[in-house]
């Protein structure tokens, strides 16, 4: 298994984010395979979840910068703005693929 050479941000530890790595390539990699136009704007989301990763700003919300709980990112990791924003934001939801309680 390779390792991502991501810059770990403090709040999450490192097995978390090899974790949310490599399940956003797996993802990105599908999603862009499939080359289905509905899905683009999930690819989007992955491919700044990732740039994130890479820059040492994922796990923080997008919106407030509140640190994630680390749990939540790890049953979703293409989550990226925390519970209260996202009660806030409309962009959320619809999606469809397995949608799970809030943390
Ligand atoms: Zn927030």
């Amino acid at each position: 298994m390779r390792q991502p050479s991501y810059i770990p941000s403090r709040a999450l530890t490192d097995e978390t984010l090899a974790y949310c790595a490599t399940e956003l390539e797996r993802r990105h990699a599908m999603l862009s395979h499939l080359g289905d136009g509905s899905s683009s704007d999930r690819v989007r989301r992955i491919e700044l979840a990732l740039s994130w990763l890479r820059s040492g700003n994922y796990g923080s919300c997008a919106v407030c910068r509140t640190p994630l709980p680390e749990v939540a990112l790890r049953a979703d990791p293409e989550r990226m703005i925390c519970r209260a924003c996202a009660v806030h934001s409309p962009a959320r939801g619809g999606g469809g693929h397995g949608s799970h309680a809030e943390f």
